[in-house]
């Protein structure tokens, strides 16, 4: 089997097991007595460990069940704590988000009245006009990579720019953290999201890091854990295997980083010399792992069947497009015509990829194209 739906999830790394296992026997990290306070100890390391190679500190990391929680807890609950009065009810967005955001944002516009602005995004994937941050907003979103082409975007500017109409910033960086250098002081977000499965930790845990102010207003009520904006009983099992694999994400980046462009760029060229009229989706500057493509006069759900018979596993990387043969909102903001958008695929690498999974994909592509258009 050759996976290649890495942007997904991807198989945990083993120094996360093993976190996550000799943290499996840990109590409330609640309690005051000595069990609680053992617990409380590795989750303080986990906490530390991630402020320390996020640059942050230790008080603004906050852990949630995924990064679609922590999305969810930054957009509603910046919306509704904003101070910014010049921008009450606005929010300023992208047409690409992933549906964590952009589903809560049209939350918002129905439910509470918010106004949205979203900026424009080229054919190239990369928001092209920024000057709708010029104006107050209540809150202002941009993803730092895109999940299905993995255009990278100049969220340190966007911050910036939003900053100066004293308009807070909640990034998603779910397909960004664990692959690129990320530090959250020097960014100046309000809050920042992320998801250890998609960095080779466990799947049911995320972070949102939180500035102190503004802090987004809690969604839950509870107990009072991390800072009352996430409240539970902590999982601290998850958070210890969370840390470990982000440090060694983030020990491993070059080399990891160098692996996977590489087999990506041999694919993208493997794919140029044998497919004439594929269209490459994943413009500079992008992850390395991300290689959208367009092959005219298929479907993707044909091509995801046909590989997966096969043996390959790739996908369109558009939750909402999953069993529905229809372009994604990402495509369909950068201007990618019909034919061209329903016959795409995402394949994305990662740190276990090899030349051999890349040399069966480029083997099978041709036929299972071919097929596709025959269909
Ligand atoms: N944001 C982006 C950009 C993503 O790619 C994903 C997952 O695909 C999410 C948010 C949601 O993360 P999770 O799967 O942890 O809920």
């Amino acid at each position: 089997m050759s996976y290649f739906d890495y942007a997904a999830t991807q198989p945990m790394r083993q120094s996360a097991i093993d976190a996550w296992v000799n943290a499996s026997g840990m109590l409330n990290a609640g309690a005051q007595y000595a069990s609680g306070r053992k617990a409380r100890s590795v989750l303080d390391d986990a906490r530390e460990t991630v402020a320390e190679l996020l640059g942050c500190e230790p008080i603004e990391v906050i852990f949630t069940a995924s990064g679609t929680e922590a999305d969810n807890i930054a957009m509603q609950g910046l919306f509704h704590a904003s101070s910014n009065e010049a921008g009450a009810g606005r929010i300023i967005s992208t047409p690409i988000e992933h549906s964590a955001v952009r589903d809560t944002v049209a939350r918002l516009e129905q439910e509470h009245g918010a106004t949205v602005d979203l900026l424009p995004v080229g054919r190239d994937g990369h928001i092209s006009e920024h000057s709708a941050l010029d104006t107050p907003a209540a809150v202002a979103t941009a993803m730092w990579a895109n999940n299905e082409t993995g255009a990278i975007m100049p969220v340190a500017d966007i911050v910036a720019r939003a900053a100066a109409a004293g308009t807070p910033v909640h990034v998603d960086a779910v397909q960004v953290v664990g692959k690129l250098p990320v530090n959250f002081h020097e960014l100046g977000a309000a809050t920042l999201a992320a998801s250890a499965h998609k960095f080779g930790g466990p799947r049911g845990i995320g972070l949102l890091l939180a500035k102190r102010t503004p802090a987004p207003r809690p969604l839950m009520f509870g107990g009072g854990q991390e800072r009352g904006i996430r409240p539970g009983t902590n999982d601290v099992a998850g958070a210890s295997g969370l840390a470990a694999a982000l440090k060694e994400s983030v020990e491993q980046m070059e080399q990891e980083t160098a692996h996977i462009l590489a087999l990506r760029n041999q694919l993208r060229e493997g794919i140029l010399g044998s497919i004439d009229d594929a269209v490459i989706n994943t413009n500079e500057p992008s992850l390395d792992s991300h290689l959208h493509v367009s092959f005219p006069g298929t479907d993707g759900d044909s091509l995801i069947m046909l590989l997966d018979q096969r043996g390959v596993e790739a996908a369109t990387g558009s939750a909402c497009h999953a069993g529905v043969n229809r372009m994604s909102h990402v495509l369909e903001a950068m201007g990618v015509d019909d034919e061209q958008g329903r016959g795409s695929l995402r394949f994305t690498l990662g740190r276990l990829s090899t030349e051999a999974d890349v040399n069966e994909l480029l083997g099978l592509l041709p036929e299972v194209v071919a097929l596709a258009r025959s269909v």
